[in-house]
């Protein structure tokens, strides 16, 4: 069964993702299954609660060629950046064709709790670190296609999201 995604221009993406709550329940549990299910399925290497429709901050990630390490972190925060950033093109599975330059940190570290609610810090870099803070994004209601000429666009949020209701409301008539 395919597994169909929250997609720009849709309004939800734009919300603010909730604490995800310890312990977990049932329902989390088998979503972060259903994440890891729809990450492969799309062929992507990250994937937020919220572009599966829950508005929880939580997301997974596996940027390996093989695709069978899949981890899951939770109530995530960037606790370090490095000085050094790069600019390179992104894309999302939550706004299939589009691609936008964007600049990340080349390291950074997280904290965030797995599974079982224990608090882990990591250093990631490169692609892993830009996936993470793709991600993060998600978790404001950002996305990567707000960005212009590398840097965030708050302006270009804005209109995108202007450009959102109007689709909403075409969408409910
Ligand atoms: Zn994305």
């Amino acid at each position: 069964m395919h597994i169909e995604l929250v997609k720009h221009p849709d309004v939800f993406l734009r919300l603010v993702s909730k604490k995800v709550s310890f312990p977990l329940d049932d329902k989390t549990e088998r979503l972060i299954k259903w994440m890891y299910k729809a990450m492969y399925e799309n062929l992507g290497i990250g994937l937020a609660a919220i572009q599966v429709g829950y508005q929880l901050r939580m997301f997974v990630m596996d940027c390996t060629r093989a695709q069978q390490t899949p981890e899951v972190f939770i109530n995530p925060e960037i606790i370090e950046k490095s000085n050094e950033t790069l600019c390179d093109v992104e894309g999302c599975l939550s706004a299939p064709g589009k691609r936008e330059a964007v600049r990340r940190h080349l390291r950074i570290i997280l904290k965030y709790q797995d599974k079982d609610g224990k608090e882990e810090k990591k250093t990631f870099y490169d692609l892993r670190a830009r996936c993470v803070q793709h991600e993060m994004d998600h978790l404001d209601g950002k996305m990567c296609i707000d960005y212009e000429k590398g840097e965030y666009s708050r302006d270009k949020h804005k209109s995108q999201t202007m450009v959102e209701s109007d689709f909403r409301v075409k969408h409910n008539t």
